[in-house]
Protein backbone atom coordinates (compact mmCIF):
# COMPACT_ATOMS: atom_id res chain seq x y z
CA UNK A 1 0.00 0.00 0.00
CA UNK A 2 1.15 3.40 -0.61
CA UNK A 3 1.52 6.55 1.61
CA UNK A 4 -1.02 9.08 0.64
CA UNK A 5 0.82 12.32 -0.04
CA UNK A 6 0.34 15.50 -0.34
CA UNK A 7 3.10 17.81 -2.83
CA UNK A 8 4.04 21.55 -1.21
CA UNK A 9 6.22 23.94 -2.42
CA UNK A 10 9.72 23.73 -0.89
CA UNK A 11 10.44 27.11 -0.43
CA UNK A 12 7.23 27.82 1.68
CA UNK A 13 8.60 25.81 4.66
CA UNK A 14 7.91 28.04 7.90
CA UNK A 15 7.86 27.30 11.47
CA UNK A 16 5.55 29.44 13.35
CA UNK A 17 3.23 28.29 16.43
CA UNK A 18 -0.53 26.81 15.94
CA UNK A 19 -3.14 29.35 16.64
CA UNK A 20 -5.24 26.63 18.05
CA UNK A 21 -3.30 24.72 20.29
CA UNK A 22 0.40 27.14 20.56
CA UNK A 23 2.69 23.57 19.32
CA UNK A 24 5.62 24.51 16.76
CA UNK A 25 3.76 23.55 13.23
CA UNK A 26 5.80 23.92 10.04
CA UNK A 27 3.68 25.64 6.99
CA UNK A 28 3.78 24.85 3.17
CA UNK A 29 1.99 25.93 0.53
CA UNK A 30 0.55 22.88 -1.04
CA UNK A 31 1.24 22.59 -5.00
CA UNK A 32 -0.04 22.79 -7.67
CA UNK A 33 -2.97 24.79 -6.17
CA UNK A 34 -1.22 26.90 -3.89
CA UNK A 35 -3.04 27.23 -0.47
CA UNK A 36 -1.39 26.87 3.26
CA UNK A 37 -1.18 23.38 5.25
CA UNK A 38 0.24 23.20 8.42
CA UNK A 39 1.75 19.82 9.29
CA UNK A 40 3.62 18.62 12.53
CA UNK A 41 6.98 20.24 13.07
CA UNK A 42 10.22 19.56 11.02
CA UNK A 43 7.95 17.23 8.51
CA UNK A 44 10.89 14.78 6.53
CA UNK A 45 10.33 14.76 2.95
CA UNK A 46 9.47 11.67 1.82
CA UNK A 47 10.37 12.74 -1.77
CA UNK A 48 11.87 15.63 -3.17
CA UNK A 49 11.71 16.81 -6.78
CA UNK A 50 12.53 19.66 -9.34
CA UNK A 51 10.03 20.61 -11.62
CA UNK A 52 11.53 22.01 -14.29
CA UNK A 53 8.22 24.31 -15.89
CA UNK A 54 7.15 26.16 -12.58
CA UNK A 55 11.04 26.17 -11.64
CA UNK A 56 10.56 25.31 -7.94
CA UNK A 57 12.08 22.44 -5.58
CA UNK A 58 9.06 20.33 -4.98
CA UNK A 59 8.35 18.10 -1.28
CA UNK A 60 6.33 15.31 -0.72
CA UNK A 61 5.31 14.74 2.47
CA UNK A 62 3.04 12.09 4.62
CA UNK A 63 -0.28 12.98 4.43
CA UNK A 64 -0.66 11.49 8.25
CA UNK A 65 1.71 14.05 9.35
CA UNK A 66 -0.52 17.08 8.76
CA UNK A 67 -1.14 18.63 11.74
CA UNK A 68 -4.90 19.36 11.22
CA UNK A 69 -5.33 15.85 11.33
CA UNK A 70 -5.33 15.77 15.35
CA UNK A 71 -5.50 19.26 16.15
CA UNK A 72 -8.57 21.20 14.04
CA UNK A 73 -8.56 24.77 13.54
CA UNK A 74 -11.82 26.84 13.61
CA UNK A 75 -13.37 28.17 10.16
CA UNK A 76 -11.54 31.58 10.73
CA UNK A 77 -8.08 30.22 11.32
CA UNK A 78 -8.05 27.64 9.14
CA UNK A 79 -5.94 29.61 6.30
CA UNK A 80 -3.24 31.74 6.60
CA UNK A 81 0.08 32.50 7.93
CA UNK A 82 1.66 35.53 9.54
CA UNK A 83 5.00 36.87 8.64
ZN1 LIG B 1 -2.57 22.87 16.74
Amino acid sequence: MSVATIQVLARTRRNSPCRTCGEIVTWFRTFPRERWIAFDADPVALRTTGNPIVGETIEELDRADVHWSHCRPTASQGEGVTG
